[in-house]
């Protein structure tokens, strides 16, 4: 069995968020407030290419559905019921969670649309 996947730095350490938030702002606002035009543009200027380059990357490389298992950390969450999204099962060790989303899942294999065209149906 693999060992669990160890969450990102600032999920263990969520308190870190709002100082360096606060860090950023007040050198984005030193930044703009102190330093030359000519840097200015080249900021906007590069702010502007890498939400260029985000959209382009995003457009061509989609993103994929996490399917790590919480429990073994192998690539096996499939969702529980075809029917919903709802409820993801690993078929590597068998966890399962019925409250998880199986959104992004479902919408990776195309099944969106039908598991929401059937809650309508069922709705009304
Ligand atoms: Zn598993």
């Amino acid at each position: 069995m693999a060992a669990p996947v160890r969450p990102h730095f600032l999920a263990r350490h969520p308190w870190l968020i709002g100082p360096l938030l606060l860090a950023a702002t007040a050198v984005g606002l030193g930044l703009a407030l102190k330093a030359p035009d000519r840097i200015a543009v080249w900021v906007l200027g590069g702010l502007g290419g890498l939400a260029l380059l985000w959209t382009l990357s995003a457009a061509f490389w989609p993103s994929r559905a996490d399917r790590t298992c919480p429990e073994c950390g192998a690539e096996g969450l499939r969702r529980m019921d075809p029917a919903t999204t709802r409820g993801l099962v690993c078929t590597s060790c068998g966890h399962t969670d019925a409250e998880a989303s199986g959104w992004f899942l479902a919408e990776e294999e195309g099944a969106l649309d039908e598991v929401i065209a059937n809650r309508h149906r069922s709705d009304s």
